[in-house]
């Protein structure tokens, strides 16, 4: 039999509860190659370092288990781009606890909404989030990567144009340890249509002009409630909401993004849902592209792989 190519790297944001190392489990009980986990609580400031043994645990986990690529979602609370000086001490005080983490766990990437810009200008508050960024990458020195979020432009978010991404990896002098992660739904929300072939092209030649593949390092995968331009960040499961199955059929057929690892965010109360919305991906994959990545998305939930751990 030929060996393929590549896994179809698809996974979702797997919950750590109990353990980070459970978090293999739970992913390859539906099938995950990827998975995007939380290192601490992604709604409070404080968290305990790291012990010894639960980085041990994680890392022998990980080895031994068929998910190979693992990413991190930073806290919802960091905001690098605010005006208030007591938001920007614990956000940067907090993203270097997140980094370290990453940096210890042996994880690659890191992914941060860049921010708010609140009252300030918008200009003033990217190159103040480059500037922090470099702060943090300064005291956390290794590999780990942060990579900015394309985001839909709620509020004042920054993120929602590729070009305030590229101000901010522009004024950086750390640009190695700078990537982007690219969310389906974010930018659908934020204008960038990516529902038929030419406005797919379109979209990714505007960030490949704008950004850069090379800085791609990550793709969100999830449909949007919200209409194209909405500027509304609510996610759907795929093919259900406002972008649609094409999106995905485009997306996932495209051999330019098959080594980047695609994590699912959509609305979930059990495992069970993103094992189905990974199947409608692969429902979407055609001849070709099984013929070259590897799929091991499971028809049902592999039970024992979760339960007796
Ligand atoms: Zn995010
Ligand atoms: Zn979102």
């Amino acid at each position: 039999m030929k060996t393929k190519k590549h896994s179809l790297l698809l996974g979702a944001h797997i919950s750590i509860a109990g353990g980070l190392e459970k978090a293999f489990f739970r992913g390859q009980s539906i099938g995950c190659t990827t998975i995007q986990i939380f290192t601490k609580s992604n709604r409070q400031w404080q968290c305990k370092p790291l012990t010894k043994s639960e980085i041990e645990l994680f890392k022998k986990t990980w080895e031994q288990s068929p998910i190979k690529s693992v990413v991190v979602h930073a806290s919802y609370l960091i905001n690098l781009g605010s005006s208030n000086p007591e938001v920007i001490t614990k956000s940067t005080r907090a993203l270097k606890e997140e980094l370290l983490r990453c940096s210890q766990l042996g994880i690659p990437y890191l992914i941060l909404h860049p921010g708010s810009h609140g009252t300030s200008p918008k200009k003033n508050s990217l190159l103040q989030v480059a500037k922090l960024l470099d702060e943090v990458f300064q005291a956390v020195p290794g590999n780990s990567m942060i990579l900015l979020e394309t985001m839909a432009g709620q509020g004042s978010n920054l993120g929602a144009e590729f070009e305030e991404l590229a101000e901010i990896y522009k004024a950086s002098a750390n640009k190695k340890r700078i990537g982007i992660c690219f969310d389906t739904c974010h930018t659908f929300a934020a204008g960038y249509n990516t529902q038929t072939k030419k406005t797919y092209e379109h979209t990714w030649q505007l960030f490949d002009t704008v950004l850069g593949f090379d800085l791609l390092k990550v793709i969100h995968v999830n449909d949007s409630k919200k209409e194209l331009g909405s500027r509304v960040d609510r996610h759907e499961h795929i093919g259900k909401g406002k972008l649609g199955k094409e999106a995905f059929r485009l997306l996932f057929n495209d051999e330019r993004f098959f080594t980047i690892p695609k994590i699912l965010e959509t609305p979930k109360e059990e495992l069970a849902e993103d094992l189905k919305n990974m199947k409608e991906i692969v429902s979407l994959l055609d001849a070709d592209t099984k013929n070259v990545l590897d799929i091991k998305v499971p028809e049902k939930i592999v039970e024992e792989r979760v339960s007796n751990r």
